[in-house]
């Protein structure tokens, strides 16, 4: 773990604590869309068995945990006068979700450049978010950030939008994108040393790198104190090892060691795995993103009847069912492919495992049929199915991925001190971790937000998207 990152991360956490409505918390059954609210109620969950997810931490009983200045501030203390109690009995507290690999739509500009690159489509932060929150998500990580990101951030920040914690990586490629390109070792140091200033956290990096300008990347990025996270580029196809630099971070999805088998056995499984072993990088293996591609390849019939999609802006529906890639170039050779691909990422899943990789959950939110919130959900099931067990699922999407992040001291676990980013469940998702989505609240930036409330905010926004629908043409839009 690098310190600098760490220390510069706590830094900006304490910036916004002391910049955010701390503890802030609208009337019951309601969701307040204005920040500046002056009051901190002290809120307790009273009586409820809390999953504290520390390392070989049991279930807690019957704990009354108190939150002020939306952090945990005592377990079974004394509840001072005045505080709104949730009644918590029956029900499970775990920590808030993390999804370490997202990709956030933006307002953007369609079609050739104009004068200005003045946005052409407009969305509200809210309707974005919305999913996350609903889905108990508190923290993600957005994989291509720019600009426009800081400002959907900052909107958090202030409460006028709720909505998880944002970290942003600046995505760094050869080639012509995505992301800023380096195509030589002295310009990806730039690259990193730009990013840095401009304030971005992490780096990604992509596909395209040539070998020297990615390893000169991974090594100015840990000079700089940011963490890399990203693909294997392509030019390491066949000297898979040379990509395994010191402060290569994480991988980014398991489809980055399938490109690299040549026999999809075991033995290969494994040999990747003490590759990632030995050098201490992650992985977070997207299994969620394999299989949306592999049903997507069959048919967008299971994507057009999805519950879901009424989430998504009505722009990337029609995209994602009308200019679908991966199903309009489909075969029955392309079908066999991901069949084997994704069967294939099981047997990866269970390698890096065994071998002591640390897995952690990412979803590639935003890749065609890949819906925020929802799909972290899905991720959690298929990690256990391929054979995590319930707790090892549970961390993989809340102390690991804090950890990483270096934000261990803060969020992730359920500890006195720690952020109150809490999901309140009506079953035990150790039982069966499909219990994460039987949500009746959850506690983020400050808000309680119960059951209703959250069912409201999602009747809201598929209300929106629903009104705009016939508006928005992903291929008159695009020009594509
Ligand atoms: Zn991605």
């Amino acid at each position: 773990m690098c310190t600098a990152s760490f220390s510069r991360l706590l830094l900006r956490l304490a910036f916004l604590a002391l910049t955010t409505g701390c503890g802030r918390l609208p009337a019951p059954g309601t969701v307040s869309s204005r920040g500046g609210a002056t009051t901190h109620p002290v809120v307790a969950i009273t009586h409820v068995n809390v999953i504290p997810l520390t390392a070989g931490g049991h279930v807690l009983p019957n704990v009354t945990v108190l939150i002020r200045n939306d952090r945990i501030a005592a377990l079974n203390g004394p509840l001072p006068a005045g505080t709104k109690r949730i009644d918590g009995r029956g029900k499970w507290l775990m920590p808030g979700l993390i999804d370490m690999h997202v990709h956030v739509p933006t307002d953007t500009h369609f079609g050739p450049p104009s004068p200005t690159h003045a946005a052409t489509l407009f969305l509200h932060t809210q309707d974005i978010m919305t999913p996350y929150v609903a889905n108990g998500v508190t923290t993600i990580v957005d994989l291509n950030s720019r600009a426009e990101h800081f400002g959907q951030r900052n909107e958090i920040a202030r409460g006028d939008v709720i909505g998880p914690r944002l970290a942003l990586a600046a995505l760094i490629n050869g080639g012509e994108g995505p992301g800023r390109i380096a195509t030589t070792a002295a310009d990806g140091r730039q690259a990193v040393r730009s990013a840095k200033a401009e304030g971005y956290e992490l780096i990604k990096v992509y596909s395209q790198l040539n070998s020297e300008t990615f390893q000169a990347i991974v090594d100015e990025a840990d000079k700089q104190g940011l963490r890399t996270i990203g693909h294997i580029p392509n030019a390491f196809r066949g000297k898979l090892a040379h990509a395994f630099v010191p402060h290569f971070g994480m991988v980014a999805h398991a489809e980055e060691f399938s490109k690299q088998a040549t026999a999809f056995s075991d033995q290969e499984a494994q040999q990747f795995a003490q590759l990632a072993r030995a050098n201490g990088t992650w992985l977070s293996p997207t299994l969620t993103t394999s299989h949306q591609i592999l049903r997507q390849t069959r048919s967008l019939d299971e994507l057009r009847a999805s519950s879901e999609l009424q989430y998504v802006h009505p722009l990337f529906q029609s995209k994602w069912l009308t200019a679908n890639n991966y199903n309009r170039n489909t075969s029955p050779e392309r079908i066999a492919y991901w069949e084997k691909l994704v069967s294939f990422h099981v047997r990866l899943v269970q390698a890096f495992r065994a071998a002591g990789v640390p897995l952690v959950v990412g979803t590639d939110t935003g890749t065609s049929g890949v819906i925020a919130g929802f799909a972290v959900h899905d991720e959690l099931e298929f990690l256990a199915a391929a054979g995590l067990t319930a707790e090892e699922v549970l961390a993989a999407a809340t102390r690991l991925p804090a950890a990483w992040l270096g934000l261990g001291q803060e969020i992730g676990t359920i500890e006195v001190g720690k952020r109150a980013d809490l999901v309140l469940l009506t079953a035990n998702p150790l039982d069966d971790v499909r219990n994460t989505r039987a949500i009746a609240g959850v506690f983020v930036n400050g808000r309680w937000l119960k059951r209703p409330t959250l069912d409201a905010m999602l009747a809201k926004l598929s209300k929106r998207y629903t009104a705009m629908k016939g508006h928005y043409d992903w291929q008159q839009t695009s020009g594509r």
